[in-house]
């Protein structure tokens, strides 16, 4: 019997010390050997001039792309045909003489991104999976280790919490069984000082439960899926609950982060939300510090802006993955630039805002493309409305899942088809259908824009 079918089988109490036995040996491989002096490192270094920050970004780019040119079959052939030498790099710009580089590519044959010679030893990572099936993605225990020191440097401590301190957890981790709807929802990791919630099973009527269990653990920070955070932070608010769970600070990642979305967490948890952007691929760190800018860690990665039709695109470029190294890997997901330097003394580079994601852009019959910005404006105009989806699957038409917050008028629904019509025009055919809850993708996230018309290509 596999694991994952044993635990599944095993009641909650043998879970949570599965949960814990997982949290033993994660603990040893994210938080061992070199990870405290690499926080150490971090920490020293985030204070760094642009100077310093340039000069070390480069050396390790250097180093990562002789290794790939040397140890990875599709970097070897790659840059013998373009006739590219590492040795030659001498600017991070230089990068573009390389092509883009296609999750699909890598999904075609992800053996050829492997060292064929010295590999490392391979841990199999969890890639987002929310177009598609999911890419088969390995890191080696030092980008672990690096991944899990960025974490900690880079994102707890700049929102006053650390390893150690409790953590209420809302990811996808499948870590209660889909069709048990009786619950507990949730499995400690005491390795970790964690409460892990099940993403999957936040609904109307499981969510006074998720509180009271939050209420009683009592974390110093919760983290997770935005929308699951936010889902939590509406009942809250919807519930007249305020302060029943008040931790310090809210942690949240991998899904778009507007600025009504932040209002509702905070006033329904009295605290500071930082946000966060990371990929499986471990590619690149993107994270919030205490002066509300999200600054891309350089010693990570290097993070490219590529204009597109649906905006300007994450293109990234890992440093420290020696097992299966992206090159210029295309991200789907869009952001802004921003010149302004941070307030916090820090030289790291600034986005001014992550939109949303490349697919999410609803087509037109005239031929326009709409991005995830404009369309993710006119829902949050709407009063009284939860959340939304936009289905396309032709040109002609688009179908809108609504999900109402109790009060949710005919007004409400008028001025919705009012504020989308300054967006999308009036040819376009909308349908709209309510729902009780938006669906999630096999990952555990909700998307803005299911579209099947296909991804904009990069002109160039
Ligand atoms: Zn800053």
């Amino acid at each position: 019997m596999k694991l994952a079918d044993l635990y599944a089988r095993s009641p909650v109490a043998v879970q949570n010390v599965f949960a814990s036995g997982y949290g033993l040996r994660e603990r040893v491989r994210r938080y061992g050997g070199t990870y405290k002096e690499l926080v150490h490192e971090l920490q020293l270094h985030q204070w760094a001039t642009p100077e310093e920050l340039q000069a070390d970004q480069l050396a390790r780019l250097r180093e990562q792309l002789a290794w790939c040119g040397r140890e990875v079959p599709h970097y070897r052939d790659q840059f013998r045909q373009l006739g590219f030498d590492p040795r030659d790099v001498t600017s991070v710009d230089d990068l573009t003489a390389l092509p883009l580089l296609d999750k699909e590519v890598v999904r075609a044959d992800p053996d050829r991104f492997v060292p064929d010679r010295n590999p490392p030893k391979l841990i199999a990572q969890t890639t987002g999976g929310t177009t598609g099936t999911p890419l088969r993605y390995w890191a080696s225990v030092d980008a672990v280790r690096f991944n899990y020191a960025a974490y900690e440097a880079r994102t707890r401590r700049w929102a006053g919490t650390r390893f150690g301190d409790r953590i209420a957890s809302i990811h996808g981790q499948p870590i209660v069984p889909a069709d048990d709807q009786s619950g507990p929802f949730w499995r400690r990791n005491l390795a970790f000082n964690q409460l892990y919630l099940s993403v999957y099973h936040l609904n109307d009527a499981n969510l006074p439960a998720y509180i009271a269990e939050l209420e009683s653990f009592d974390p110093h920070a919760i983290a997770g899926y935005t929308s699951a955070v936010h889902r939590i932070a509406q009942h809250i608010l919807e519930s007249g609950n305020l302060g029943r769970v008040s931790p310090s600070c809210i942690l949240v990642s991998s899904e778009t982060l507007t600025p009504a979305v932040r209002r509702d967490m905070e006033q329904a948890f009295g605290c500071r939300v930082f946000n966060g952007y990371s990929l499986g691929e471990l590619v690149a760190w993107i994270s919030e510090c205490p002066e509300g800018s999200m600054h891309v860690s350089t010693e990570y990665g290097v993070v490219e802006l590529v204009d597109g039709p649906a905006g300007s695109e994450i293109v990234a470029t890992g440093l420290n993955n020696r097992a299966m190294p992206l090159i210029r890997y295309r991200t789907g997901d869009l952001a802004t630039a921003s010149d302004e330097p941070c307030r916090c003394g820090r030289h790291l580079p600034v986005l001014s805002s992550l939109t949303g994601r490349v697919d999410d852009v609803v087509r037109t019959p005239e031929g326009s493309v709409i991005g995830p910005a404009p369309m993710s404006l006119a829902f949050q105009r709407v009063p009284r409305l939860r959340r939304a989806q936009v289905h396309q699957d032709s040109v002609e038409a688009i179908r809108i899942l609504l999900e109402p917050a109790p009060g949710f008028s005919e007004d409400d629904a008028a001025f919705l088809d009012r504020e989308l019509r300054k967006r999308l025009g009036t040819t376009l055919r909308i349908d709209y259908e309510y729902v009780d809850a938006i669906p999630r993708t096999s990952g555990g996230k909700e998307r803005l824009v299911v579209s099947s018309l296909g991804r904009s290509p990069i002109p160039g």
